[in-house]
């Protein structure tokens, strides 16, 4: 496709300009997607304010970040037209880290720890912008139903199928699932349709929790905050009034908090499962309590990304069973991303996920 378009273009720390591109011609196995929306994840804040190095060459900009895209697709490469993979006006969602396929971690299917993978929006150019171009194997048909911005909701989705894969939740377990931002809360409700028999939401502000309520959580509890109606000064002790006596059969931590990790070691009993999800800072340490987590025996597990689960994502997604709209509380237009990055870096309580929709 010929012409130009409109980009957000990221070059250092809180420099991000919005400014004309030519549009990106597809290579013969990429697909061109024109950007309906393009959620603006965690990371993305972390680039902009340069807490957290791109994974380009030398961690650095120009690069149009924002890897939470959904859209249509524009044009597609001539392999992907010969396999009538894609078409011109398909509606799509996008998986956004490409493994090389070839490394150790690869061929041992270990996709999510590839040592050469370029990621879409983290290493090659993103979705803040009105086109893309992505590998086809990255390409997801969004199914009937489902609006763009849930659709750009699929990312962080698989991600949160894979954590709570990782918890192996049994029919009747009692969960306490820590920290309520959009991942929190997507996990709380496929925490639910797995079977659980409580589960419980914890987080350090009200707005979140009222959210967790609305999507179906049995109990929230503010940890921080005196003020708060739910606030609890011993989560273990809350989570046993309500659930005979006993703590959390499985915690999963979306967050990354010293005081998240503690309240996970605390709230969880005897052969308990946590998995600890929310992205922490280079330097965070977790202090495992040894002699009650190794005589509780107790299973830690760790949750990176969303190796093959984006099959399941889109199950989900079909099935309507989620409350994402709840979700996206704030939205933004192409032109004003960096004021959304802003904002959702902001200290503004009530906010859940932000999303540039065009
Ligand atoms: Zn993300
Ligand atoms: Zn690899």
């Amino acid at each position: 496709m010929k012409g130009n378009m409109s980009a957000n273009v990221f070059y250092e720390k809180e420099r991000m300009d919005f400014t004309q591109l030519p549009i990106p011609q597809p290579g013969e196995n990429e697909v061109l997607i024109r950007v309906k929306a393009c959620g603006i994840c965690g990371s993305d804040i972390a680039y902009y304010y340069g807490s957290s190095p791109l994974e380009t060459t030398d961690g650095k900009g120009p690069l149009i970040i924002g890897h939470e895209i959904c859209g249509e697709v524009a044009e597609v490469g001539r392999e992907v037209e010969r396999k009538g993979y894609f078409k011109p006006g398909d509606r799509v969602t996008v998986n956004p880290p490409q493994p090389c396929n070839v490394c150790a971690n690869c061929r041992k299917t270990k996709v999510n720890l590839c040592e050469h993978t370029r990621t879409v929006g983290v290493s090659v150019n993103g979705g803040f912008a009105e086109y893309v171009k992505v590998n086809y194997a990255n390409v997801f048909r969004l199914p009937d139903g489902v609006g763009y911005e849930e659709g750009a909701m699929a990312e962080p989705l698989a991600c949160a199928c894979y954590g709570v894969k990782n918890l192996d939740v049994k029919t009747g377990d009692t969960v306490v699932v820590i920290g309520a931002g959009a991942v929190g809360l997507m996990m709380a409700q496929l925490i639910r349709i797995r079977g659980a028999g409580r589960v419980i939401v914890t987080a350090t502000r009200d707005y979140p929790l009222h959210k967790a309520l609305e999507v179906g959580a049995d109990a929230v509890f503010n940890t921080v905050d005196p003020s708060s109606g739910y606030y609890t000064f011993d989560i273990r002790e809350a989570v046993a009034q309500i659930n005979g006596g006993m703590p959390a059969d499985k915690v999963i931590v979306a967050t990354a908090a010293k005081k998240a990790y503690a309240d996970a070691f605390h709230v969880s009993g005897k052969g308990s499962t946590i998995v600890f999800f929310g992205l922490p800072g280079e330097k965070d340490i977790i202090e495992v309590p040894a002699l009650e987590t190794l005589t509780g025996d107790k299973t830690l597990k760790f949750s990176w990304l969303a190796p093959f689960t984006w099959d399941e994502a889109i199950k989900v997604l079909s099935l309507g069973k989620l409350k994402l709209k709840p979700l996206i509380t704030h939205t933004f237009s192409l032109d004003r991303a960096r004021e959304g990055i802003e904002f959702m870096h902001s200290g503004k309580k009530e906010k859940i996920k932000g999303m540039i929709v065009l």
